[in-house]
């Protein structure tokens, strides 16, 4: 059958020589292009992939190696038809795959040595030499080939020299660690295509063909179908190999710019597009480097907005957003090109001054940036202004560079407390305290283990009647070396760190076990917890205090959740949620410290608390103030209950009777004292002051109270 196909030759009629050279180098090009492209690959990965990527382009070069001595063979004008036989032309393939792996191995490094391009080339060039040496053995030619050594040496060298270019070319497109670009990778290709295609003719002439006059193999696999099968089959087994090279490159660079992308992001603020913390420390250090080589001073500046809260929570985050993004670009605009601006989060913003300021300079450029932001920012057509204080700490005296931000955000807190608007440079003082709380902290971590933890009892009283109706739990902190600490000191610490959830906890199982050991007394006395804003936030809070009402047999009506009213307004739609469910249970919920936050009454509304409790500084002015006496009507004039607070005069408390006041509570009547000392007061028939206490809190527990 192979002999019908044949004329005098492997070369059918169709298809002169030429055109079966031209097509011998197609091929080869192409697959030098896609061995190339996979080696790329095998450069820049060192893992099981990248050997697999190897595997694939030595695969793509053997293809090209085998494909163009097939094509080659079957153009030789011989005049007896050629066959191969399937065994040999697979050790051929096999053959061009090893070198194929030799050679792009070699050069496969992260870095490309010289020794390694040249160990690579001779890899290569004998390679692809005895590739073709083999494919013409296994032709089976009679009588045998005799190799001239002249012509095959030139065949080798060349080999090599054409190798060595075509990687030299590739290497050269990229650095010794970069692959390379796309036109010298083409170049290399093309060199190397040709290389292939030249060394398998000098091979041809090495074997010197003519004298044979049949080939063994005539039979088996006939030249020019394997010729036919080795173009078509090869071109399009090597445009699958290139599709997927491509894609995969597509796909890697994707990944690469959404790594990018993300990198960018970690770095910088998502609302305002400045520079976040972690940046701005990275380019201080920087700075510092330079401060401190050539001598020069810089300021920090820690700026954060005065009333921000109130401007977010009366026109709505969005407009909150708006705000801060044009503070933002007029920090962005103020800034030298040699200054550093970035953004903490909140309403928090840094900048360091460069350039060797002295302090007067500071003074005058944190004045310029508080009128710049003092400016009305208009937001959407609505305009609103916010001023600012800013803490100053120069460097180096202020301290190094892991201290600075802190300095300055001391000082930023002691421009606060001054009533804000204002500029404040920092002292050694400032911090004192912050080194205090530190210890603090670590003691407080002991605290609730080692039970230093107590909670002392207010009594609330029946304004009208002046009879004890409950008592408010507040904490206490016996610390074996200060003694008693307050709530003040120690919760905003646990708060911030994070021990107030473990305090908290403790905090409602303490206050319910209270309650049932009166309730077992005979005293049924409802009792006041606080809650905290880090509390309120925490989804399991109404299980937990569930949990322990059902633990001691509480009726849940006799427990009352006080929330301020500034922490009710913190996350107002997360607050109004844990108080539907909480109420829902049958819980109490007063809003403590009214008229200090900046609730408005249609949030009050929303919130379905039962209770408002004056804060002690309107009970304080009742007699003087009459602004203080419109905040006792209007919680009246809201329709809850009405408790007052801090109450320590009988001024005070007539006013309050006479408003029609609900419940009071304050020194007046009794200071926090111990759970022991509350019971011993309310089973004394005398009372303090005269107070009686209402029958209930004598009667047996009743049964309808329990649970
Ligand atoms: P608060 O809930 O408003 O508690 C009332 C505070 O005013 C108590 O201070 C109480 O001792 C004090 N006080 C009561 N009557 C008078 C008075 O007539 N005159 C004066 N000058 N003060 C009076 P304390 O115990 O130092 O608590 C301070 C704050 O700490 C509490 O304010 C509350 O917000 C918080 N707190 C106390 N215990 C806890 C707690 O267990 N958990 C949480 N999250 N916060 C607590
Ligand atoms: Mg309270
Ligand atoms: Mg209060």
């Amino acid at each position: 059958m192979a002999a019908e196909l044949v004329i005098n030759s492997g070369v059918p009629s169709a298809m002169p020589a030429a055109l079966m050279l031209l097509l011998g180098l197609a091929v080869s090009r192409l697959a030098s292009y896609v061995a190339l492209d996979l080696a790329r690959r095998v450069r820049v990965l060192r893992t099981r992939t990248g050997a697999l990527w190897l595997l694939g382009a030595a695969m793509a070069l053997s293809l090209g190696i085998w494909s163009c001595q097939i094509i080659g063979i079957a153009a030789e004008p011989l005049v007896f038809p050629l066959g191969y036989d399937g065994i040999d032309s697979l050790t051929a393939w096999a053959v061009a795959v090893a070198v194929g792996l030799a050679g792009l191995g070699a050069v496969s490094g992260r870095v490309a040595t010289p020794i390694r391009v040249g160990l690579g080339a001779f890899a290569l060039g004998t390679g692809v030499v005895g590739a073709h040496v083999v494919a013409l053995t296994s032709l089976g030619l009679q009588p045998g080939i005799t190799w001239h050594p002249l012509p095959l040496v030139a065949a080798v060298s060349g080999a090599c020299g054409g190798c060595m270019m075509a990687l030299g070319a590739f290497f050269r497109g990229g650095d010794r660690t970069r692959p390379a670009t796309v036109p010298w990778q083409t170049t290399a290709a093309l060199v190397l295509g040709a290389t292939l295609v030249a060394s398998h003719q000098l091979v041809i002439g090495a074997a010197g063909l003519g004298e044979q006059t049949a080939s063994l193999n005539a039979d088996r696999i006939a030249s020019t179908t394997l010729a036919m099968f080795a173009s078509v089959g090869s071109i399009a087994l090597l445009l699958v190999g290139l599709i997927l090279s491509i894609l995969e490159a597509r796909l890697r660079r994707s990944l690469r710019r959404a790594e990018t992308e993300l990198q960018r992001r970690s770095f910088r603020d998502g609302l305002t597009r400045l520079p976040n913390r972690l940046m701005f420390e990275g380019t201080l250090a920087q700075a510092v480097q330079q401060a401190d080589a050539s001598g020069e001073r810089m300021a920090m500046l820690f700026i954060d907005l005065d009333g921000f809260k109130p401007v977010n929570e009366s026109l709505g985050h969005h407009m909150g957003d708006l705000m801060l993004r044009e503070i933002a670009a007029r920090l962005k605009r103020f800034a030298r090109p040699e200054d550093r601006v970035a953004h903490l989060g909140g309403d928090e913003f840094l900048m360091l001054v460069r350039g060797n300021p002295s302090a007067e300079d500071a003074t005058i450029f944190a004045e310029r940036l508080q009128a710049l932001i003092g400016e009305p920012c208009n937001m959407n057509g609505r305009e609103a202004a916010v001023s600012s204080s800013v803490g100053i700490a120069m460097y180096p005296e202020n301290g190094v560079m892991a201290e600075l931000i802190a300095h300055a955000e001391a000082a930023m807190r002691a421009a606060k407390s001054g009533g804000g608007a204002t500029h404040c440079f920092f002292e050694a003082r400032m911090v004192s305290g912050a080194r205090d709380q530190f210890d603090l902290l670590r003691d407080l971590r002991r605290a609730l283990a080692e039970g230093q933890l107590h909670l002392m009892y207010q009594p609330k009283v029946h304004a009208p009647s002046g009879e004890i109706t409950g008592a408010e739990a507040l904490m206490r902190w016996q610390h074996p070396q200060r003694g008693l600490v307050g709530p003040a000191v120690f919760i905003p610490i646990a708060e911030r760190f994070g021990l107030i959830g473990a305090i908290g906890n403790w905090l409602i199982d303490e206050a319910c076990r209270q309650a049932g050991q009166w309730r077992d007394e005979g005293l049924r006395m409802r009792v006041a917890i606080n809650l905290s804003a880090y509390q309120l936030r925490h989804a399991d809070l109404a299980d937990r205090i569930d949990a322990a009402l059902k633990r001691h047999r509480i009726n849940p009506q006799l427990l009352t959740c006080e929330i301020t009213e500034s922490v009710a307004m913190e996350d107002a739609s997360n607050a109004i949620r844990m108080v539907e469910k909480l109420g829902a249970m049958g819980v109490n919920i007063s809003i403590d410290d009214f008229g200090t936050g900046y609730s408005s009454l249609a949030y009050l509304r929303k919130l379905r608390a039962g209770e408002l409790k004056i804060d002690r500084s309107f009970v304080m002015d009742l007699e003087t103030s009459a602004d203080a006496r419109a905040v006792v009507k209007l919680a009246q004039a809201l329709g809850l209950k009405v408790v007052a607070e801090g109450v320590e005069t009988e001024a005070q408390h007539e006013i309050l009777r006479a408003f029609g006041c609900h419940e009071l509570q304050g020194f007046l009547f009794a200071r926090p004292m111990s759970a022991l000392a509350l019971s011993a007061w309310a089973m004394d028939d005398e009372g303090t002051r005269g107070l009686e206490f209402r029958d209930s809190l004598y009667k047996a527990t009743v049964a309808g109270a329990l649970h």
